[in-house]
């Protein structure tokens, strides 16, 4: 058996997970989108999971994304890319070049930066705010207490398409609190789309209304 075996299998039964979560609550598996996070795995699982039909690929780093994918694309026409890291102002430029999806906006500089630049290149990305739902110190992320005004901000002032919220709970907390915490800010803002959930966690999220799970190591194994 190859080394690259092992990720068809994974996203298949990723996949099964997803729609059996979905199930349990009355949903459908077509509601919940999978974000495979290949930052740091090797050419030959990329090569792998695009082989199994995997097209929805998650990086947290913008430099590295485009040496990743800037090529692929070419060859890959439906690829569907979501920056799921946090974005330097002096990086907005190829972030809105190369990814279709931005899910990490969580700053005023970022949206201004974001919303200058997709007018300059007329390109409307779909955007999510990032919301540090356990308001940690040292993650990114709108704290939940300022998530209206920046909401706002985003969607009045600079005319983001924001479609929903991320978040990505502390490590050591129950992540169903914060899964429903989000799922509540996105109703009371009238958002729908829910980025929540990781390898560990992602069918709790789907349960609790999840519409796209990013999952990395459950798909490719261990970051190298
Ligand atoms: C790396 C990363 C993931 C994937 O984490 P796994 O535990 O490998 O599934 C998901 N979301 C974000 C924001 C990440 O940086």
């Amino acid at each position: 058996m190859s080394d690259t075996d092992p990720v068809l299998a994974n996203i298949e039964e990723v996949r099964t997970r997803i729609a059996a979560a979905a199930r349990d609550c009355g949903r459908g598996a077509d509601e919940v989108k999978l974000v495979a996070v290949s930052k740091m795995q090797p050419e030959e699982k990329i090569e792998a999971a695009l082989a199994a039909g995997q097209r929805v690929f998650g990086e947290n780093r913008v430099q590295e994304a485009k040496m990743r994918w800037r090529e692929r694309r070419l060859r890959w026409r439906d690829l569907e890319l979501h920056l799921i890291g946090p974005l330097q102002t002096n990086k907005i430029r190829d972030a809105v070049a190369l990814f279709d999806v931005i899910q990490s906006v969580d700053r005023v500089e970022v949206a201004q930066g974001l919303a200058a630049e997709m007018a300059r290149t007329r390109r409307d990305l779909p955007c999510y705010i990032q919301v540090n739902t356990g308001e940690e110190p040292q993650k990114a992320g709108v704290w939940p207490e300022d998530l209206v005004d920046f909401y706002d901000f985003c969607h009045d002032e600079c005319g983001l398409d924001i479609v929903g919220l991320m978040c990505i709970p502390p490590v050591d907390e129950e992540p169903a609190v914060h899964f429903d915490l989000l799922r509540e800010l996105a109703r009371l803002l009238g958002l729908r789309a829910l980025s929540m959930g990781m390898s560990g966690d992602y069918e709790e999220a789907v349960r609790r209304g999840a519409t796209c799970v990013r999952v990395g190591t459950g798909v490719f194994g261990a970051r190298g």
